[in-house]
């Protein structure tokens, strides 16, 4: 079956597409294209988003915007977000790089979408339009109902740069250098002093999308990072977890090596000066 490609001229158009037609929006293509060839997905067009100027990194106010159509690639070189090196590196090769998202990464189901955990864990805000509104909002919100809103683009994220030494990120993986998740872990933790104020985690492959580990959060924040705290986080991490078994990992081995990962990058945060 043929597939017809537009260009769309603004969001609001590409909205409009998808809304009236048997049509899926494309950004890198890394996986809306494996979905067409392998057949999984049956769509008469697809509306392309490189037209659209949404390809941005822009620092203000110790606020970051990315643009929906900012690449991996491109934050692996910025210079002033290589706290997210560890992350979108860990994500495909080069040339899978280059071609993904921000707004893809978004979409990508379990075990995908390690930025995805990363912004979780920053709090990152999810700008998207319809095609008659624009608005904002949390991560944890989109993610809880994108699949609800219809026809939607997403233009934007955003969150605040976090403090040096502050944001962790590990990725357990079967195949090196680079595979999907059996597990992603990241960690914002700001401190107040030697204690954590406000700690987030987010944990990836342990859902259909990223979650945040609220009771492990409970378990660190107010106190400082010991033996003790980082023990009581590991054995809260899986709590409302619900991991899937693919051809990575089962769910069983998923709950098994969370608290283990999420027990490293802590000692790893511990070992940082304040
Ligand atoms: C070999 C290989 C290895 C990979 N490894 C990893 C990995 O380790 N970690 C990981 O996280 N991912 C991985 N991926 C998955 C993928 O490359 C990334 O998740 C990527 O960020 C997806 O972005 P994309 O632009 O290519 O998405 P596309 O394929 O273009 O789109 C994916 C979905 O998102 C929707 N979409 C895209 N942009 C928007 C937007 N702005 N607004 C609304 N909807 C939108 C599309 O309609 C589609 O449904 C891998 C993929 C491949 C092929």
């Amino acid at each position: 079956m043929s597939v017809a490609l537009r260009a769309a001229a603004s969001p609001r158009e590409a909205c409009r597409h998808i809304a009236r037609r048997d049509a899926r929006l494309i950004a890198g293509g890394t996986l809306v294209m494996n979905e067409i060839n392998n057949r999984e997905t049956v769509t008469a067009s697809l509306v392309d988003l490189a037209s659209l100027r949404l390809r941005s990194i822009k620092i203000a106010n110790s606020r970051v915007t990315l643009g929906a159509m900012t690449s991996m690639a491109d934050i692996a070189a910025h210079p002033k977000l290589k706290f997210l090196k560890p992350v979108v590196t860990a994500i495909g090769g080069p040339a899978v790089r280059n071609m993904a998202t921000v707004g893809g990464n978004l979409h990508a189901e379990a075990p995908y979408g390690d930025l995805g955990v990363a912004l979780l864990a920053l709090d990152a805000r999810v700008t998207l339009e319809t095609a008659r509104q624009r608005k904002t909002m949390r991560l944890e919100d989109f993610y809880a109902q994108h699949r609800k809103l219809g026809a939607y683009l997403v233009t934007a994220v955003n969150f605040a740069l976090p403090g040096a030494n502050r944001f962790f990120f590990t990725k357990a993986i079967r195949r090196k250098p680079v595979s999907a998740s059996v597990v992603a872990v990241a960690a914002h933790l700001p401190r107040k002093g030697k204690r954590l104020a406000g700690p987030r985690i987010a944990l990836g492959a342990m859902a259909p999308h990223p979650i945040r580990a609220k009771a492990a959060e409970t378990a660190l924040d107010g106190k400082a990072l010991d033996e003790t705290t980082i023990a009581a986080a590991a054995s809260a991490a899986t709590e409302g977890s619900a991991p899937a078994s693919d051809p990575y990992a089962s769910a069983w081995y998923r709950r098994e090596i969370a608290p283990v990962y999420l027990a490293r990058l802590l000692a790893q945060a511990a070992g940082q000066k304040s």
